[in-house]
């Protein structure tokens, strides 16, 4: 092997999230578990500051610190991260009447499984009832309605009665990482200004200049340079897929407020308004809440979206300052090129709705560790791999995002009605979508592995979205009733028992600080 097909020597731009989840697992993966001696690299600036909002994870957060040593109870108190259910979806399906909010939830905990489709029996026998989709095969809805944590003081770290991911502040979720790749798994941090880039003949990155004037070199480069896509977008000149045509919001404006009363309840769950031309994400954290409207520019002007998130909040915002940001709706049409690959909002970003940026990042930053070639010489096969699950990913992304503003009925403004233009969906959603007018969802309709968002993803949105299957000519394979209705019965019962042993979320969090969770 040539000394130029080996790869010692890995450089990550860039020190959001993005960067550090990078650093992270690649330090995990090829520092720790490697006879090779791997470097890697942290150059970050100063001077740019990282994007500083993503505040809800999903599970899956909970695996990768895990994976890369970190206690839940370090986590929770260094990142101020409370516990985060699921979403609570308020006025997405119908247009808002003032006084009586309706909402649905999109919870962690999958439905109940059973040998019976409980989503057809549902369908046929209590759709309408007044008993929820959600409320009927989980109980999870209930526990967040209730404003109670998923597990007890005494419940082990990353376990819980219910499935859970966390909200968290960024910017300290950021120095956490930092400080785990730093001193726990051998990266090395620069911090500088990246001020060229410069390249091998055969176009791969060979070094990067600092602002004194220093040259960085490395065989393998990753770029978690946020939207500016430094690396992957300006110098190696890897289009941009525009998606805007499909997900019209494209600001967000964010404010973060303290509780209005220290001892407030703090809610389990992500709560998602819908307003007339975009969405209001509302996250509790142990002392403040930080609350963002995400909305079209297209649709509505900058002040109106901001008059409308002050209006969500109420006095207590006032004279409070937001922050105003700008977002790219797409993904690049490669992420991994030559020897550089995008982690990050440089590889994409679609919007927050769903806390997929921080999913996706992770798990792309997962794969690229667990798959890092062994030399330049397997390098082009893996990253044509890597370039086709990542656009896997993110169109499974696009699809389920833009499946919650097309189910919508609301009419009440141009920027509802928009999102059911047919031009603007998806062909694979539509697919969908039709298929399910005449029978539920099924796992066949779920055939690739990688995608983000699965069967019952979808099954509680499509009915927590009032989506109409009509069963006529499925209901003969539905014979098992009884059956049907003893099951739900027992998720009932066990509801019950849930709603009385587990504590409020408050004060769940105020015991960790107290006396952290028992280590696994
Ligand atoms: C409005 C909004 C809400 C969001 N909400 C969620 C959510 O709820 N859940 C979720 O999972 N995700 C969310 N996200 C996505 C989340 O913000 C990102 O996942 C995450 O923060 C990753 O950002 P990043 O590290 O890619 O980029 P950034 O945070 O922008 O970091 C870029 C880094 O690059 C460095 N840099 C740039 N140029 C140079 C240079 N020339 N030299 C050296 N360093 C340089 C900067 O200093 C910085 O360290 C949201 C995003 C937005 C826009």
């Amino acid at each position: 092997m040539s000394q130029t097909n080996v790869i010692q020597k890995i450089v990550i731009v860039g020190g959001g999230t993005a960067g550090w989840l990078a650093a992270n697992h690649l330090a995990k993966n090829l520092i720790t578990n490697s006879v090779n001696s791997i470097e890697i690299t942290l150059v970050e600036s100063a001077n740019i500051p990282t994007i500083g909002v993503g505040e809800g994870t999903v599970p899956m957060m909970r695996q990768s610190l895990q994976h890369l040593g970190i206690s839940e109870t370090e986590f929770i108190l260094e990142c101020d991260a409370t516990f985060k259910q699921g979403i609570k979806f308020v006025d997405w399906t119908t247009n808002p009447v003032a006084g009586k909010p309706a909402y649905y939830h999109h919870i962690f905990d999958y439905p109940k499984t059973s040998e019976l489709d409980l989503t057809a029996y549902w369908l046929k026998n209590m759709k309408g009832s007044g008993i929820s989709y959600v409320d009927a095969l989980s109980i999870q809805g209930k526990i967040c309605d209730a404003g109670l944590a998923p597990k007890m003081i005494t419940t082990p770290e990353f376990q819980g009665a219910t499935s859970y991911g966390y909200h968290l502040d960024a910017n300290k979720f950021s120095a956490l990482l930092a400080k785990n790749a730093v001193k726990k798994l051998g990266v090395t941090h620069i911090q500088a200004d990246v001020v060229s880039v410069l390249q091998h003949e055969n176009g791969e990155i060979s070094s990067l200049v600092i602002a004194n004037g220093e040259n960085i070199q490395g065989d393998f480069f990753v770029d978690c340079t946020g939207f500016k896509s430094l690396l992957l977008g300006e110098k190696l000149k890897v289009p941009f897929k525009d998606k805007s045509g499909t997900l019209f919001v494209d600001h967000a404006v964010a404010i973060q407020v303290p509780y209005e009363q220290a001892d407030a309840p703090i809610a389990s769950h992500t709560i998602s308004t819908a307003l007339t031309s975009g969405w209001v994400w509302d996250i509790g954290l142990k002392e403040r809440r930080g609350i963002g409207h995400v909305y079209s520019s297209s649709h509505t002007s900058h002040e109106q979206a901001e008059q409308d998130l002050r209006a969500y909040i109420g006095p207590i915002s006032d004279g409070v300052d937001s922050r105003l940001i700008p977002m790219k709706i797409g993904y690049r049409e490669k992420f991994w090129h030559k020897n550089c690959v995008a982690l990050g909002l440089s590889q994409g970003f679609v919007e927050p709705l769903e806390a997929t940026g921080l999913l996706v990042f992770d798990a792309t930053a997962k794969m690229l560790a667990e798959q890092f070639p062994s030399s330049k010489l397997d390098m082009p096969l893996i990253a044509k791999q890597f370039n086709e699950r990542v656009a896997l990913s993110w169109d499974n992304v696009i699809d389920f995002v833009k499946a919650h503003y097309c189910l919508s009925k609301r009419d009440d403004s141009q920027f509802w009605l928009d999102n059911r233009a047919n031009d603007s969906i998806p062909d694979s959603l539509q697919e969908r979508l039709e298929r399910w007018k005449y029978q539920p969802p099924s796992p066949y309709d779920f055939s690739n592995k990688f995608g983000v968002f699965n069967l019952e993803n979808y099954q509680y949105i499509l009915y927590g979205m009032d989506f109409d299957t009509n069963l006529t000519h499925f209901q003969h394979r539905l014979s098992q009733d009884e059956l049907a209705s003893k099951v739900f019965a027992d998720i009932s019962n066990h509801s019950d028992l849930a709603l009385n042993k587990l504590p409020k979320h408050r004060e769940l969090i105020d015991k960790i600080y107290q006396y952290g969770l028992q280590k696994i």
